[in-house]
C-alpha cells in the first residue's frame, strides 16, 4: 500500500479501509486548514496504481472491509471516470463492502452536475463530506473557502438528488466575534436547504502555519471564547429546519453535543444552557494546532 503526503480521514472512517485515490487538494487556499500548506500539489494517482494498491488490501483484508475511504482532501474533483472505476473495482474486491466515502468541496461536487453525480453513486460512490464551515458569504470569501453559500446548497441538493449523502462540516468560531451571530443564522439557513444527513462541528482552532493563526497573533481576528461558542452553537441548533443528525466528534469542541433534529432539539439546547452556566475557566484552554 503507497501513500503520498498527509492522509486525514473523518473520525466516522475510523474503521475503513484507506486506499488513497488523490494526493493533496486542488483548493489548498482555506486560511483556516494546515493540511496541505506544506507545498504537497494536487495529483490524481493512475487508476492502474489505485487498483494495484486495492489488489493488495483485498489480499489482506478482503472479507472483513465494509467501509472505504478515498483520501485525500477533495478526492471528488478527480475525473468521474476514473472514481467511478475505482468505486466499481472495489465492490468486486470486497464482498461485504457497504459504503464507500470521499471528501469534496461543493464547487467541485456541483461542477460535476447531476449526471456525473448520479454516475458515481450507481458506482457505489455512498457518501461525500463537505466542509461547508460556514453559509454566510462574507466569512466564506474572507477564510477563501471557494464556495459560496449558494455553491453549498447548490452542492447539497444535487448530490441527494443523485442519491449521495452529504456529511457537512461546520465550524463555530470562523467567523469569529464580530460575525457570530450571523454565521449561526446563515450557515443554520444553508445546512436547512442543504439536508445534509449528518452535520458535524468542529471549533475553530487556529493551526500552525496558516494565515488565520497570523490574523489571530495579530489581534486581526477576534477569537470566541468558549461561552461564546457555545452561545453561537445554540443559535446555529435552533434555527436549522431540516431533519438531520448533529454530531460534535471532534477534539476542539467544548462540549460534546449529539442528536438527531428536531426530535433531540431541545435536549441539547438544554445541555448547551447548563454549560453556559459554567465558569469560562473550567473549559479547554487555548491552544494552537498542529494537526
Ligand atoms: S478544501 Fe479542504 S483540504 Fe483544501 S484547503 Fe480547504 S479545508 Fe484544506
Amino acid at each position: 500500500m503507497r501513500y503520498d503526503g498527509p492522509i486525514y480521514r473523518p473520525p466516522s472512517e475510523a474503521d475503513s479501509l484507506l486506499v488513497q485515490a488523490t494526493v493533496g487538494c486542488p483548493h489548498n487556499l482555506c486560511t483556516f486548514c494546515m493540511v496541505y500548506k506544506d507545498g504537497v500539489k494536487f495529483k490524481v494517482r493512475p487508476v492502474a496504481e489505485i487498483k494495484a494498491d486495492l489488489d493488495e488490501a483485498a489480499a489482506t483484508y478482503g472479507s472483513r472491509v465494509r467501509t472505504l475511504f478515498f483520501p485525500a482532501g477533495n478526492t471528488i474533483a478527480m475525473p468521474v471516470a476514473a472514481l467511478a472505476a475505482i468505486c466499481r473495482y472495489s465492490y468486486t474486491l470486497f464482498p461485504l463492502l457497504a459504503r464507500i466515502t470521499v471528501y469534496g468541496s461543493s464547487q467541485y461536487i456541483h461542477r460535476k452536475g447531476p449526471d456525473q453525480l448520479q454516475t458515481l453513486a450507481q458506482a457505489g460512490l455512498g457518501r461525500i463530506h463537505v466542509g461547508v464551515e460556514s453559509g454566510d458569504d462574507v466569512i466564506l470569501t474572507r477564510i477563501k473557502k471557494g464556495a459560496t453559500a449558494r455553491d453549498h446548497i447548490r452542492a447539497g441538493q444535487m448530490a441527494r438528488a443523485a442519491g449521495l449523502d452529504i456529511n457537512a462540516y461546520v465550524i463555530v468560531g470562523i467567523g469569529g466575534q464580530d460575525r457570530s451571530e450571523t454565521h449561526a443564522r446563515e450557515t443554520a439557513r444553508v445546512i436547512s436547504d442543504m439536508q445534509p444527513a449528518v452535520v458535524r462541528l468542529r471549533t475553530f482552532v487556529p493551526k500552525v502555519n496558516t494565515p488565520l493563526l497570523a490574523d489571530v497573533q495579530a489581534g486581526r481576528f477576534q477569537m470566541l471564547s468558549p461561552l461564546q461558542a457555545l452561545t453561537e452553537t445554540m443559535t446555529l441548533l435552533s434555527h436549522i429546519t431540516t431533519p438531520t443528525q448533529v454530531t460534535s466528534d471532534h477534539y476542539t469542541n467544548y462540549l460534546d453535543i449529539a442528536g438527531r433534529l428536531p426530535e433531540d432539539r431541545d435536549a441539547m439546547l438544554e445541555a448547551l444552557r447548563r454549560a453556559l452556566g459554567r465558569d469560562e475557566s473550567t473549559f479547554r484552554p487555548f491552544f494552537i494546532g498542529t494537526q
